[in-house]
């Protein structure tokens, strides 16, 4: 998966993508961004990519990969799809949850995602 290698090229900061799907494909943009280790937060609040992503994913390297309480901040008020990934050096994991505005559902990640057999889903059992 061509986010977790970004996501490692970041080294040890945080790193922002959106997956927008124009013209019947997927497209994958990294805005630019202002990372430092414990955040990240796009230079543009608002921009063409920001707003047709269906797909918010987010690195937090090498934590484990869950939802932070600032993460609920950032992504309250949105509608989309968001994305964790943690301990992307030693142990890949991904968390998966739609966002209804300030309402989050954990879901399966096969709903969303086709996972490289080196990523683990932390998200609800799929079914
Ligand atoms: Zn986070």
């Amino acid at each position: 998966m061509q986010i977790l290698q970004l996501a490692q090229n970041a080294r040890h900061q945080e790193i922002l993508f959106y997956l927008c799907f124009t013209d019947r494909e997927w497209h994958l943009y990294t805005p630019e961004e202002t990372a430092i280790s414990t955040s990240v937060i796009p230079v543009e609040a608002t921009s063409l990519f920001y707003e047709t992503a269906m797909i918010e994913v987010h690195s937090d390297y090498s934590m484990s990969a869950q939802f932070s309480a600032t993460d609920d901040e950032e992504e309250a008020g949105k509608f989309r799809i968001f994305a964790v990934l943690g301990e992307i050096f030693t142990n890949p994991h991904i968390y998966i949850r739609l966002g209804t505005y300030s309402h989050f559902w954990l879901i399966s990640d096969n709903w969303v995602f086709e996972l490289p057999t080196c990523l683990i889903s932390n998200s609800v059992a799929s079914t």
